[in-house]
């Protein structure tokens, strides 16, 4: 079986690099269920003494959009702290990446209402919730583009995950280096859209990284653009970041019986999206199909599966 991999350029020339490495830097757990959008019984975080004193620490932070679009919803921030724990213990930047930088300020939720309106038709709490970490961070840039996505949708938008917290991360088998925890992703849905549609104005409105999965949900995130200085210290004088330093996507193909499915690392949180496509000797669609797994036609001479709308795989049969 021939195995072709490949993963989408950004700047849309989707599936066109071929030769992808296929190293595998991250820990994505396959078979973990997307995250919920309730709060499970099982939240309490064992390192919260409930003190929230260090508040009175905390400097300016960053201005949202805000219901008039002017900038003027300014939050505070806190500075990291240490004794946060485990809930907090950030990989080192991948690859050296700044763009993978530990936040350096986050924002105490505790210190604000998640009805906080930071945007015409979104509130804090649709990004920052108290079981996915007391302390957290959403770039200013990454909700002026989800008001973006909103106003091109033309109706509501339903954030289902916006940060997380690396403990929380991991525990809904999020990629060691997701965006969530840094701030600038999201996974959102909208009731009478398909996730590739509403993966397309993400792409649009000039996402970096997108990914459909397997949930229906879609996951749009900027992870290319210049960190928010609210949340991140940069240096002006360190070196450029590697171009195209990134977490890399694994796919291969796998049968078992006349049944094939796609296993995937590499993705932000649960099993993406896979679209199936079976060709005969002449290269005519035999069948086409969605889902984890597949039987192509017996006619069918090649299989094609796109995993996650990042990555293709191709297999002679
Ligand atoms: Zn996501």
């Amino acid at each position: 079986m021939i195995l072709l991999l490949a993963c989408t350029d950004p700047t849309g020339a989707r599936y066109a690099r071929p030769g992808l490495d296929s190293d595998d830097l991250v820990d994505t757990a396959a078979g973990t269920a997307w995250e919920e959008t309730g709060a499970p019984a099982d939240s309490a975080d064992p390192g919260d003494t409930g003190d929230t004193s260090d508040s009175a620490s905390s400097t300016a932070g960053p201005c949202y959009l805000g219901p008039a679009r002017d900038h003027s919803v300014c939050l505070d921030v806190v500075p990291y702290d240490a004794a946060w724990g485990s809930d907090y213990a950030y990989p080192a930047p991948y690859g050296g990446s700044e763009q993978y930088s530990v936040p350096a300020r986050f924002i105490d939720i505790t210190a604000y209402s998640a009805e906080l309106e930071i945007a015409p038709n979104f509130v804090l709490g649709e990004y920052l919730y108290d079981w996915k970490g007391q302390y957290g961070v959403m770039q200013t840039h990454v909700v002026d583009f989800m008001q973006q996505v909103r106003d091109a949708v033309g109706g509501p938008v339903a954030v289902n995950s916006g940060y997380r917290n690396p403990s929380y991360n991991a525990s809904v088998g999020g990629a060691e280096y997701s965006r969530h925890m840094y701030g600038d992703a999201c996974d959102i849905d909208v009731s009478d859209m398909s996730a590739d549609a509403l993966a397309e104005i993400c792409d649009g409105l000039g996402a970096d990284y997108v990914a459909t999965y397997d949930t229906g949900h879609t996951h749009c995130d900027w992870r290319d653009h210049p960190l928010d200085p609210a949340f991140y210290d940069l240096d002006p004088a360190g070196p450029p970041p590697p171009p195209a330093a990134r977490p890399v996507h694994t796919a291969r193909l796998s049968r078992a019986g006349e049944a094939f499915t796609a296993p995937a690392t590499g993705f932000d949180e649960g099993e993406p999206a896979r679209r199936w496509t079976a060709y005969d000797a002449d290269g005519t669609v035999l069948a086409e199909g969605e889902g984890v797994r597949f039987v192509p036609p017996a006619r069918a001479t090649r299989l094609r599966v796109v995993v996650g709308r990042q990555v293709v795989v191709e297999g002679e049969l």
